[in-house]
């Protein structure tokens, strides 16, 4: 018999669940926390619930998480979990822990439509959304998992950003509600700040979002101009550059920060040439009269085969953000983490084929490396 997956729900959808089995409101409060604080799957545990309830549910719904097909472990400490979703298909979910935080990267589909040049999943072409339930098993098998095995009870993911597989804002049915569990007080208390949606460009759900559940938002740029962009992105010839950069500062209002990161992938040869800088400088200094606020993240290109493409050079690299921080504009360079596990930003392809190759590489490095693992431990203050 077909029954409800519980880790589809929201706090409001699980209250709805619990009345048409007769339950008040608390009592979904209770099951949520038991099931997302706790990491409870097992309603006969449950223990502060009625024995009668605990049997109903038995027979109407179940906490499942997905089947792990593969989890690698980095020399720098960053955890990555292949995860089956049916069919042939498989998803990946990133954990980087870094001094303050714990970081949690998330798919939000099988694939992806909207076919970025530079990306492994783009390349890989789309096959199905993710529901709710798969987007949310991620963090919730994640976050338990790593709690057992740094031996804490307290949280140890502290940020969540929709960065993996997917165009987060092509899932928005499942995306939202996914959202409210992560920021709900009874799921994972994350604040709005620590939870970010990145997004190659989707302008009416960039709007929808900021009225439906304003999170920080990261928006994927890699170009300074349309003929560019165009060719990068391809979803830039619906939504061109100005449309997308007004859409940014409508959405500034209601995000949690004040201002909005742009990615920007760094392509030898490609976009990051002197002329590139100083377009983008004029192209945000210039928006909407007084400029965007924002921040840009410089992401050095993460090469996968048949890309055709290269990572600018490291000088390359420093004198584009160099020149883009002389103009006044916040830069960051991303460091990337687990690359001896294909981990990195666009490497994530959820290919059950091809595995041989990465893990051969990554115990050939952990042989050579193991005195330099990361003993990472969860931070006991997590700043907001
Ligand atoms: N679909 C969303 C979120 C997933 S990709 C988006 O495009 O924003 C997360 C980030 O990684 C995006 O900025 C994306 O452009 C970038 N990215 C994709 N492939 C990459 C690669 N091979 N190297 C570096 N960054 C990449
Ligand atoms: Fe999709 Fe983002 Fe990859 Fe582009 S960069 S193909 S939008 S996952």
């Amino acid at each position: 018999m077909h029954t409800a997956n519980l880790l589809d729900f929201d706090l409001e959808g699980l209250a709805v669940f619990c009345e048409r089995l007769g339950e008040k409101r608390f009592r979904a409060v209770q099951l949520f926390r038991w099931i997302h604080q706790r990491g409870q799957a097992h309603f006969h545990e449950m223990s502060d619930l009625a024995k009668s309830l605990r049997d109903k549910l038995g027979t109407v719904a179940h906490v499942a998480a997905l089947p792990v097909l593969s989890r690698q472990d980095s020399i720098d400490g960053t955890v990555k979990w292949l995860f089956d979703v049916g069919n042939g298909d498989a998803v990946e979910t990133v954990f980087i822990p870094e001094h303050d935080r714990g970081t949690l990267c998330i798919s939000s589909q099988a694939g992806c439509a909207v076919g970025c040049r530079f990306c492994s999943t783009g390349h890989q072409g789309f096959s199905r959304n993710l529901t709710t339930a798969e987007i949310v098993a991620q963090l919730w098998f994640a976050e338990h998992f790593l709690r057992a095995k740094f031996q804490t009870t307290d949280r140890v993911i502290s940020n969540v950003v929709m960065m993996g597989m997917g165009e987060p804002l092509q899932n928005y049915s499942a995306l939202v509600p996914a959202l409210k569990v992560m920021l709900d007080d009874h799921g994972y208390g994350l604040s709005r700040r620590r939870v970010t949606v990145s997004t190659s460009g989707v302008v009416s759900m960039m709007d929808r979002l900021a009225s439906d559940c304003p999170v920080a938002l990261a928006v994927s740029l890699h170009a300074p101009n349309d003929d560019l962009r165009d060719h990068l992105v391809p979803l830039n010839r619906k939504y061109p550059l100005q449309e997308l950069l007004d859409a940014c500062a409508r959405y500034l209002p209601h995000a949690p920060r004040d201002f909005v990161t742009l990615e920007y992938c760094m392509l030898a040869g490609v976009n990051d040439q002197p002329h590139h800088a100083d377009q983008l400088i004029a192209l945000l200094r210039s928006h909407g009269g007084q400029g965007l606020s924002c921040k840009l993240n410089l992401i050095p290109f993460n090469p996968f085969p048949d890309s055709g493409l290269m990572c600018s050079d490291k000088e390359a690299v420093a004198a584009f953000a160099q020149r883009l921080l002389a103009a006044g504009l916040v830069t960051t360079v991303r460091k990337t983490r687990g690359d001896d596990i294909d981990a990195a930003c666009g490497q994530l392809a959820g290919d059950v084929r091809d595995r041989t190759g990465a893990s051969t590489r990554m115990q050939a490095l952990r042989a050579q490396a193991t005195s330099h693992v990361v003993q990472w431990v969860p931070p006991r203050e997590v700043r907001t």
